[in-house]
């Protein structure tokens, strides 16, 4: 946050008003002479001499040196305005990592507007701080500069998202927050109706129908920076309540939709950093599927998986006999000791697999066939060999075209896991992610569209689930083949995917009704299920829907990408802990039994208590 401030920080943070003229991280040698006075918090006291004291003082720019020659008690985090002269620090003494390390302020006459107590943990960036005590005191922690420049990012990517929007023609419109429930609607947060009791509004998952009800509407061209709400188990890239960046529009293509979205993501790019972002790329879910083993790839690093099927097929490993084998190249791991790869092989059986096929990439040794043999590896003519116990019962020629398909080079280790197709991609994309994924903060920021999903995935029970949502068009290709082959209907759903996280989805919309109740159907919904679920907008279906498609941009994970951030809680101001506690405000907790009353609610006394629950009062309406 100091490190760049200057003319660009001060355009940055505007006007410094009121109780001072200056911000403590812009003073440069430039403003040497100048009268200022500062406000912020004192964040070091160190004696110099036996009067004078060096007083670093903090504000959201950043930190500048005080020279102080008083008797006041100064403490950490107090909060202080200072006044005095700019002066160049004596020579030697300049302080290269901090911004304003040239200068410090002389002659200084301090007020104490607030005093503090000692802060519950330091609020330097190296102390490592435990992540309960951090949300405990949020206020506190959100002083550090890891947490203003996270929130200042926030601010200036939906600034960016926003100014991209607008300049493509699209107006913000505000959707409700207190939407209605759908039967069975699993993961929603209800919200009791005082003037209704038994009844309920719940907490929009996501403003999906409103926007659509707004093409029908002729909105044309939709956006809202939404925030929406799930009852689902927290993760590092999940909270309760995130905001997308909610898009819809009206007679546009799957591609129109596509370019929309990517001016907007690019243009965030750009505020957050200078480096080039290459534009977005393109893969169909199957290319996905095939060289990365995942829906969501990272881009970012090669090692994509190797389609071995072919190549030992002939081996006569059994093995390696299976519907599908897939594999990856390691660079250079040739070396990899034994008790690496059996807890790699551990880690493909927890994944999954059956085990896995390890090779050492080796040179050929064209004249000594029998000791590469011997210790079971094969002379790959006069270049390659593999190292293996699986490779030693295979022709050279198998050896030829595994090392030909995975593109393999002396020094490399191959690893292959054979079995059904689904398991073979997965556990081996997964393996790629685990041995070479890069830090996210590292590298320019990879965006890809994944096109073409299936419309439906294979439930448990082996029936169709909407692999999107259920208003998501078919492939105009595949129509023919819902009521027959239904699982093999692609869609025109997309996702954006940056750095490996899945960035948001999107699809172009069924307008018409009769369409729309052949998908229900396809799902087993019933006529009158279909009705009492999504009625509204079927009826509203019947009075001119265009053709419409959109799309929504999870912008928390956005930011905490673009901020090289790990977890989204990093660049949220308030979130709730792992298991959705706020520990600084104690929520979830029990409503007061008049509250309850008022609101026609009694809780059971089997159900959870409210106080510890994360999904909030449990209970039913009587
Ligand atoms: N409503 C979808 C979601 O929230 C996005 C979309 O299809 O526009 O994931």
């Amino acid at each position: 946050m100091t490190g760049d401030a200057g003319a660009a920080g001060e355009a940055r943070d505007g006007r410094p008003f009121g109780l001072r003229d200056h911000w403590c991280g812009e003073l440069r040698l430039a403003d040497e002479g100048a009268p200022v006075r500062l406000c912020g918090w004192v964040a070091r006291v160190r004696a110099h001499g036996s009067h004078l004291r060096f007083v670093d003082l903090r504000d959201r720019s950043g930190i500048v040196q005080c020279v102080v020659d008083t008797d006041a008690d100064l403490r950490s985090e107090y909060v202080v305005a200072i006044s005095g002269t700019v002066g160049a620090r004596p020579e030697g003494t300049s302080n290269p990592n901090l911004a304003t390390g040239d200068v410090e302020v002389r002659d200084c006459a301090v007020e104490v507007l607030s005093e503090a107590e000692p802060p519950p943990f330091q609020l330097d960036e190296r102390a490592e701080v435990d992540e309960a005590t951090r949300l405990r005191y949020r206020y506190l922690d959100l002083r550090r500069d890891r947490m203003v420049a996270n929130l200042r990012l926030r601010a200036s990517v939906m600034s960016a998202l926003r100014r991209s929007m607008e300049r493509q023609g699209f107006t913000e419109v505000e959707t409700p927050l207190l939407w209605t429930p759908t039967p069975e609607g699993a993961r929603e947060f209800a919200v009791p109706s005082r003037l209704h009791h038994g009844s309920f509004y719940v907490l929009p998952q996501s403003p999906q129908i409103a926007k659509q009800l707004l093409m029908v509407g002729g909105m044309d061209r939709y956006y809202q920076m939404a925030k929406c709400l799930r009852d689902e188990d927290l993760r590092a890239d999940r909270q309760f309540e995130f905001t997308q960046l909610d898009v819809e529009m009206s007679f546009a293509t799957q591609q129109d939709v596509m370019a929309v979205v990517s001016d907007a993501v690019l243009a965030a790019a750009a505020v957050a950093s200078d480096r080039e972002v290459p534009p977005v790329a393109t893969l169909t879910w199957q290319e996905s599927m095939e060289r990365y083993g995942t829906d969501k790839p990272d881009v970012r690093f090669g090692m994509e998986l190797a389609d071995l099927t072919g190549a030992v097929a002939a081996s006569g490993v059994a093995a390696l006999s299976a519907p599908c084998v897939k594999a990856i190249r390691v660079p250079g791991e040739a070396g990899t000791t034994r008790s690496r790869l059996d807890s790699l092989t551990a880690r493909a059986r927890q994944l999954g697999a059956k085990g896995l096929a390890w090779f050492r990439v080796v040179p050929a040794k064209a004249d000594s066939e029998d000791a590469g043999a011997a210790l079971g590896s094969r002379p790959l003519g006069s270049r390659l060999s593999l190292d293996s116990p699986l490779a030693r019962h295979m022709a050279p020629t198998v050896i030829d075209d595994i090392v030909t398909a995975t593109g393999a080079q002396a020094g490399d280790l191959l690893l292959a896991v054979a079995g059904p197709t689904a398991t073979a991609r997965a556990v081996m994309g997964q393996l790629r992610l685990e041995l070479g994924r890069p830090p996210l903060s590292e590298g320019a920021p990879r965006y890809v569209w994944i096109t073409d999903f299936p419309l439906f995935d294979e439930g448990p029970d082996g029936t169709a689930v909407p692999a999107h949502h259920p208003f998501t068009m078919p492939h105009p290709d595949d129509v023919v083949l819902l009521d027959s082959d239904p699982l093999s209907v692609r869609s025109q759903a997309y996702d954006l995917v940056l750095n490996g996280w899945e960035l948001g989805s999107g699809s172009i919309r069924i307008h018409r009704r009769e369409l729309q109740q052949r998908i229900f159907a396809a799902l087993k919904l019933s006529a009158e299920e279909a009705q009492a679920r999504f009625g509204f907008l079927l009826d509203a279906f019947r009075y001119g829907a265009p053709p419409h498609g959109g799309f929504a941009v999870g912008v928390d994970r956005l930011v905490a990408i673009l901020a090289g951030e790990e977890n989204i809680r990093e660049v949220i101001a308030f979130p709730k802990t792992q298991s959705g506690a706020d520990p600084m405000t104690g929520a979830p907790k029990e409503l007061a039994p008049g509250a309850l009353r008022e609101l026609g609610i009694l809780v059971g006394r089997a159900g959870p208590a409210a106080g510890r629950s994360p999904a909030g009062p449990g209970g039913s309406a009587p």
